[in-house]
């Protein structure tokens, strides 16, 4: 059994070819993929490739989420909070294949990313904006009773707020410090580990998974980016999450199988997958 916990195959670069993709990843053993909404368009389509797809033999589910990026699109709070409401009419609309809030949090790379940094909107209201997505999609977590996925880029100074207790989840591509790491463990979440760990440059990253428990790993692959080592500059696919399980086995000196099997029971129960 193996697990990709974060893709987005709703993706527009899946287009002509999702089905290829889907089937390389059944062919490699891969069992749940699990499809994440960043915004209300791909949490209704995420949604929608699970109930198409649930004949398969691979098992899709869905996540509702606001990406924090897309704040700068929202003209004001009131429309943050209307966002909200219509995420989870979508989760209302099936509750039974959709597993997590997400994916949310707070995304301080703004240098360079002109798209979502309307000259209207200066960094500090941007912050601001995110700030309330995030607590919004934090409640809705708490009130619809699902874990939640993070997103975090450079913003560790702020992510880790009172709200989070209460509430289960995943830091999705983690790639932080071993002290942030264990901010993370002692808040109850779990590592979420992309292909990222395969880069040459990580060893932090690869120490890190070395001292975390298994049973506090997610295997991931945030695919279409992020794809591994050897195939840099490409797409990636769910199928690449088997290297994700390769190299945390080798860190930590374990078989893929078990490694597999760890990681897969750790989403199962996570996500309460069926
Ligand atoms: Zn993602």
């Amino acid at each position: 059994m193996i697990i990709d916990t974060h893709a987005h195959l709703t993706w527009n670069s899946f287009n002509h070819d999702r089905e290829a993709v889907i089937q390389r990843a059944k062919d490699a053993g891969i069992t749940t993929i699990i499809n994440i909404g960043a915004d209300l368009k791909s949490s209704e389509a995420a949604l929608q490739l699970a109930q198409d797809e649930q004949q398969d033999g691979v098992s899709f589910y869905s996540t509702i989420g606001l990406h924090p990026n897309e704040v700068s699109r929202l003209i004001s709070v009131e429309s943050i909070h209307d966002y909200t409401t219509k995420l989870e009419q979508v989760y209302q609309s099936e509750p039974s294949l959709i597993v997590a809030v997400g994916e949310c949090g707070l995304d301080y790379y703004f240098e360079g990313n002109e798209d979502f940094t309307p000259p209207t909107l200066s960094v500090e209201q941007l912050k601001s904006r995110q700030m309330i997505l995030f607590k919004d999609q934090i409640a809705l977590a708490k009130k619809l009773n699902l874990p939640l996925v993070v997103h975090n880029r450079d913003a560790w100074e702020d992510i880790i707020i009172p709200e989070l207790n209460g509430v289960v989840g995943v830091f999705h591509s983690f790639r932080g410090s071993e002290e942030q790491a264990r901010q993370v463990l002692d808040l109850g979440f779990y590592l979420g580990i992309t292909c990222v760990v395969t880069y040459h440059k990580n060893d932090s990253l690869r120490q890190i998974i070395k001292q975390a428990p298994l049973d506090r790993l997610l295997s991931e692959t945030d695919c279409p980016f992020l794809p591994p080592q050897a195939h840099r500059g490409e797409r990636n696919e769910p199928f690449y999450v088997t290297e994700v399980i390769k190299t945390i086995a080798e860190v930590k000196g374990l078989s893929f199988i078990e490694v597999a099997k760890t990681t897969s029971t750790n989403a199962q129960k996570l996500f309460r997958l069926r």
